[in-house]
């Protein structure tokens, strides 16, 4: 790997990188099948991801028609990879036994280790003898929807996919090591203005908020949209503000702390709820959930936006849903894609079809969205949320950091790139989309956001 880390660093030609040998093995964060079993009896909080992410070498796979095989600059941390880490709500064993009973490429990725990872960015360094659109050389990001495009169910909407896959969640070989193996399929150019561990963190969270907010397929947002949005700091959340903003609506960001409040600020977003100072509790026992406190979070929505949310961009799950549907707009929406805090989810009906309001369902997104969504980054109207990025061996750390809720925007992870900063190929661009807004949450990260 060091001689094609140095070849990347010296500018090497596509073809010179294509005469580089793929080694036999290569630095990966994998979780063990011999350990899925070593949280019995362990609360959900009290799992570590550092005690089951192990950083070692696995052998490199075959390389399907349709791959290629990446050299992996940098990578980033998706709730996914804490959920593999912590094995539930299951182990990510069942579906790669799943996938390695569906064909014969399938069946490589039924291994008794998980290569866990779902973004990357990256340098191409070997294509399949299917590939047409990609070569050696090439500067990429990698969204992770793995799919079967033989499979008739993937060609109106490859979401719906009957086989469809989360890379690096559902599937072997992710982006959390020094080398990837990806389909051509996932493939999307490197915005040039970029570092590669700023490219890396957008592909999964940004592209699920694209297709939650904007693609035809979920709420589909209108300028002038009051947006709710839980989790407004976090990673999907930091997104889906920005599209929110960029789109002409009207978000309502809800954080836990005056200083994500503050960054929630910086962002552009003046709607501000501090769910913690306000102390809503929502459930008063595990049973029973208080209707006058949903009603108190509506009139504080309707306090700070004059409005009640057009859209509410649902993901913390048993928590929030009760008071999420109830808060939403005659008519509105409710966009769920996740369950956080527990997907046994509860809520009041009646508020439902009487104000005939609609929940929809959300996940990932498609190779178009993706594109769409990267497309919209490539051009600077959304900015990437990287935080701080960790080097690979402390990917557990970095694991646990998101487990926690200790961190806002997203995690960022090296892989290959020796350290930050590296990896921007068109400078007048960066200059021009301004130092200052690419950057905001490495900034607050540091302290360095005006109080
Ligand atoms: P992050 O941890 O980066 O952010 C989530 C935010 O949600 C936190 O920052 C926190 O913000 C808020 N939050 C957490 N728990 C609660 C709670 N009990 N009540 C209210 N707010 C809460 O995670 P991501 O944004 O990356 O992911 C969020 C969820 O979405 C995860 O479950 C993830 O697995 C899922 N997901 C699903 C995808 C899909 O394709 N279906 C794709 C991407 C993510 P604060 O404390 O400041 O309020």
């Amino acid at each position: 790997m060091e001689q094609i880390l140095q070849a990347i660093q010296d500018g090497a030609s596509g073809e010179d990188i294509a005469a580089l040998p793929i080694p036999e093995s290569y630095r990966a964060a994998h979780v063990l099948r011999a350990e899925q079993d070593m949280w019995e009896g362990v609360a959900s909080e009290q799992k570590d991801p550092r005690k089951s992410l192990h950083v070692g070498d696995v052998p490199t796979p075959e390389l399907a028609p349709d791959e290629v095989y990446l050299a992996v600059m940098a990578s980033s941390i998706n709730f996914n990879t804490v959920w593999t880490s912590i094995f539930e709500p299951l182990s990510t064993f069942l579906f790669l036994d799943r996938l390695g009973k569906e064909s014969t490429w399938g069946a490589r990725h039924a291994q008794d280790y998980h290569v866990v990872g779902s973004d990357a960015s990256g340098v191409v360094l070997r294509v399949g003898s299917a590939v047409r659109n990609w070569r050696p050389g090439d500067r990429v990001v990698v969204h992770c929807n793995f799919v079967d495009d033989q499979d008739p169910s993937a060609h109106d909407d490859s979401m719906l996919a009957a086989n469809q896959r989360i890379w690096g969640f559902e599937s072997n070989f992710g982006g959390l090591a020094d080398l990837a193996v990806v389909k051509a399929n996932q493939i999307m150019p490197k915005p040039a203005h970029l570092t590669w561990e700023e490219a890396a963190v957008n592909g999964l969270c940004a592209s699920t908020s694209y297709r939650m907010l904007v693609g035809r397929h979920a709420a589909r947002m209108r300028q002038g949209d009051t947006v709710f949005i839980w989790g407004a700091t976090g990673g999907i959340g930091a997104y889906a503000t920005q599209l929110v903003l960029n789109g002409g609506g009207i978000p309502v960001g809800v954080v836990s702390s005056e200083d994500r409040g503050r960054l929630l600020r910086a962002v552009g977003c003046e709607n501000v709820v501090d769910r913690r100072a306000e102390g809503y509790r929502f459930w008063t026992d595990e049973d029973t959930q208080d209707e006058g406190e949903w009603r108190r979070l509506g009139k504080k929505v309707r306090s700070l936006a004059g409005d009640d949310p057009d859209i509410v961009f649902e993901h913390p799950g048993r928590q929030t849903m009760g008071a999420s549907v109830f808060i939403a707009k005659r008519g509105g929406t409710i966009v769920t894609c996740a369950a956080t805090s527990g997907y046994m989810i509860e809520y009041d009906n009646r508020h439902l079809w009487m104000k005939l309001k609609r929940i929809v369902a959300s996940h990932f997104a498609n190779y178009q969205e993706a594109w769409e969504m990267n497309r919209l980054i490539d051009r600077g109207a959304i900015q990437p949320v990287l935080s701080r990025a960790f080097p690979l061996e402390q990917v557990g750390d970095a694991a646990l950091t998101v487990h926690r809720n200790e961190a806002e925007g997203k995690l960022g992870v090296l892989c290959l790139a020796p350290g930050p900063g590296e990896g921007v190929t068109d400078p007048e661009k960066r200059e021009r989309i301004g130092e200052d807004r690419i950057t905001l949450f490495q900034r607050h990260a540091r302290g360095e956001l005006q109080p």
